[in-house]
């Protein structure tokens, strides 16, 4: 059997995803291997189907309870015999699984790696009189210190190798940094590992940022419209979930509060009723997350600043398992970025407190953000993106520009009486000519005292943002930030060049690129309830039976036959045979009785329905000025034709570059090269304009950019 063969027999899935297929090739072939892939990517697959393929026992690290468990149901639930062991087990149930084993009943064996090497530990000889056939290692990190959970049984995976010198490992993780990447490598002795290392791009959340005022109104807005969908609120304090899941439920949600200081069996019951749907909101802290593989929870909302982007990230990425559209707000007030810089300073410890406060501050960066947030996020885990992803709260909104060079040079020339030694809120007082007593009497007798009385304060402060993200002013590093002039503030204020600030009112929010199938609801209730039938007979939770996205594909394409049935995403053999009568007469009888017939013929594969859809994403966007581009047009005229800059299609052609489907000497005069890459290592890429300022004007920002994805394509940088 070939591996998509399997793919579609025992998972129920037409294609492979991101580069499964070459990750499982190379393990069929006895090598070793390492991916990164983000969470919910198809991690987990890169190790079942092989273990299924090859003869004999696939052993799987892993490091929580829970998801062990959840793994072997849904494993079960498919046909493929697995197990775990752990402490939870009784002795009988134990001595049965190593009967099992040692007839070659089960293909995939979980455990926690203390088993594995405790110190009376007999399972090591028992293992090893075992044929097996591939060891995979699951949340790699936690073997690093640099990750955010090391787990120190981790270490003792070294000795994996000695132990089973012939037999391939597979580690995976969806930690992407280089350090926790290095030390996964050396750390578990891989052999030769080949290391794969997947888009941490998820397409189908979106991201939005809004100004935190009343919070609970704010959150009640947006629930209004997902009464019925699976999520997770975070708050900083245990103390705030509690008083919000208390309040959630005052207002008619099943919702629940779930921290760290709750008794065990509290939390256990908590999280179990998650996974079955039956409660619907979970109010967290970020203990709530790690392990949880449900793969319906439809939002994640941030009620309270978290403290870096890895975190966020990582929260926001519980939400879409199942590749449905999903969202992750956020609630942004400056106020916690204050608090939290309280939390991140270490006591005795000023690099690790340099460190903390450096990622709260791109923290908040991200959310006074005004450009393509998917964009600033990948970029932040060193993955270029082109601008414009269609699907975040900036992109899915048309701003409405307006030329502020007046309000530009009055700001600039405030910075600049008041000789660059203040903060923000300071210049803003000041602007406005505010009679408070904190403006020291001789600024109050400068002519630029007051110039900005007509503007608010929030939207002086936002100017100013808008104004150090464009590079005409900066904000010094210390505890207490000033803000300076720039080289390129002078044009501004010599009246040189204009300045082009977003209007405050947003005109419209599109829809998001991709958007849900147009389904029959009144069908799609009754196959969940059909569904959760199922799932309290098999006693495993419902995602397990079938993922949403393929109740919905049922409800939309209304197969009639069990060969119909066999198209929709998630029906394998077995869940075929199982289950595939009970879901098919209900369609059937529905669609008697409104008159509707089969509509399986319109399902195309996936990746084909995808490309179709999004005719505004990112991705495509930038195809189309590549496509352009080869056709033999000039950048100028793209960018005419197109009604964008001329920057924004130099970066669209970059990404090219760095896909190695373009050279780089197709934008940058070969001779050029050296001079930019030379700076590039120096300064870092992570601002560009520092390294225009080097290098003159005889170098683009186009040209940067291009030598720029080369580097990143070549792994320089
Ligand atoms: P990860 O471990 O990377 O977070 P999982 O392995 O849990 O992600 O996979 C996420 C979801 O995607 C699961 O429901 C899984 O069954 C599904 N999935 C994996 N590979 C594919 C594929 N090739 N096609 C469709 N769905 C897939
Ligand atoms: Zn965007």
């Amino acid at each position: 059997m070939t591996p998509i063969q399997a793919l579609q027999k025992y998972f129920g899935y037409s294609a492979f995803r991101h580069q499964q297929e070459t990750i499982i090739q190379h393990i069929l072939d006895k090598k070793d291997v390492l991916t990164l892939m983000p969470t919910g990517g198809g991690k987990s697959l890169c190790y079942q189907l092989p273990a299924v393929l090859l003869d004999g026992l696939t052993i799987v690290i892993s490091p929580l309870i829970a998801l062990m468990k959840d793994q072997v149901d849904a494993l079960n639930v498919n046909g493929i015999p697995a197990a775990f062991i752990n402490s939870s087990q009784s002795t009988q149930e134990q001595i049965e699984i190593s009967t099992r084993l040692k007839n070659n009943q089960i293909k995939l064996l979980y455990l926690a790696p203390e088993r594995l090497f405790g110190k009376e530990s007999k399972l090591m000889d028992f293992l090893k009189s075992l044929p097996v056939a591939l060891i995979a290692i699951d949340e790699a990190h936690c073997i690093s210190h640099w990750g955010h959970d090391f787990r120190p049984e981790y270490l003792m995976l070294a000795g994996l190798k000695t132990e089973f010198p012939t037999v391939p490992v597979i580690a995976l993780t969806a930690t992407a940094d280089k350090l926790t990447k290095k030390d996964i490598l050396e750390k578990l002795n891989l052999k030769d590992p080949e290391v794969f290392i997947s888009s941490f791009n998820r397409e189908n959340i979106t991201y939005r940022v809004i100004p935190k005022r009343n919070s609970f109104n704010q959150l009640l807005t947006f629930l209004d419209e997902r009464k019925e969908d699976s999520g997770i609120i975070y708050c900083l304090s245990r103390k705030s979930t509690e008083s919000l899941a208390a309040d959630l439920k005052e207002e008619g949600f099943l919702a629940e509060a779930y921290h760290a200081g709750l008794q065990n069996d509290v939390k256990a019951r908590t999280q179990e009723a998650f996974l079955r749907d039956d409660v619907r909101i979970i109010v967290a802290t970020i203990a709530f997350g790690m392990g949880i593989n449900k793969s319906n929870v439809r939002y994640v909302v941030h009620m309270d600043l978290p403290k870096n982007i890895e975190g966020y990230y990582q929260e926001t990425g519980r939400a879409g398992r199942d590749g449905l559209p999903s969202d992750a707000m956020l609630l942004f007030s400056p106020g916690d970025a204050i608090k939290l810089k309280q939390f991140a300073m270490v006591e005795d410890n000023p690099d690790q407190s340099r460190i903390m406060l450096k990622k709260l501050d791109d923290m908040v960066n991200y959310c006074q953000l005004h450009a393509c947030r998917r964009q600033f996020l990948l970029k932040y885990f060193d993955e270029d993106f082109p601008a414009n992803c269609g699907s975040c709260d900036f992109c899915l909104t048309e701003f409405t520009k307006f030329d502020a060079t007046l309000i530009a040079q009055k700001a600039l020339s405030a910075v600049s009486r008041l000789k660059e030694r203040f903060g923000g809120a300071y210049v803003v007082d000041f602007l406005r000519g505010s009679r408070s007593e904190k403006i020291r009497e001789e600024h109050k007798q400068l002519k630029t005292y007051g110039i900005g009385a007509d503007i608010s304060k929030p939207e002086w402060q936002r100017y100013l943002r808008e104004l150090t993200a464009m590079g005409y002013l900066q904000v010094t590093d210390d505890m207490y930030p000033v803000l300076k002039l720039t080289p390129k503030s002078e044009a501004v204020l010599k009246g040189l060049e204009k300045v082009e600030l977003v209007a405050s009112q947003t005109i419209e929010e599109h829809q998001p690129a991709i958007e849900a199938l147009p389904f029959e609801a009144a069908l799609l209730n009754e196959l969940r309830s059909i569904r959760r039938d199922i799932a309290q007979h098999e006693n495993v939770p419902p995602y397990i039976i079938l993922s949403d996205a393929s109740l919905q594909e049922m409800a939309t394409y209304l197969p009639q036959s069990l060969d119909e049935l066999r198209l929709i995403s998630g029906f394998g053999d077995i869940k075929l045979a199982r289950y595939g009568r009970e879901f098919l007469l209900p369609i059937k009888d529905y669609s008697a009785k409104n008159g509707l017939s089969s509509k399986i013929k319109n399902k195309v594969p996936k990746r084909e329905r995808k490309a179709k859809t999004g005719s505004n994403r990112s991705s495509d966007t930038a195809k189309e000025s590549f496509t352009l581009y080869r056709a033999g047009k000039p950048i100028s005229e793209i960018a005419t034709q197109r009604g964008l800059a001329p920057t924004t299609i130099e970066g669209h052609l970059s990404f090219y570059i760095y896909k190695g489907e373009m050279e780089v000497t197709e934008l940058v005069k070969q001779e050029k090269i050296p001079a930019i890459k030379d700076i590039v290592e120096s300064y870092g890429a992570e601002k560009l304009a520092p390294i225009k300022e080097v290098l003159g004007d005889n170098y683009s920002y186009g040209e940067i950019k291009a030598v720029v994805a080369w580097m990143r394509k070549n792994g320089d940088i």
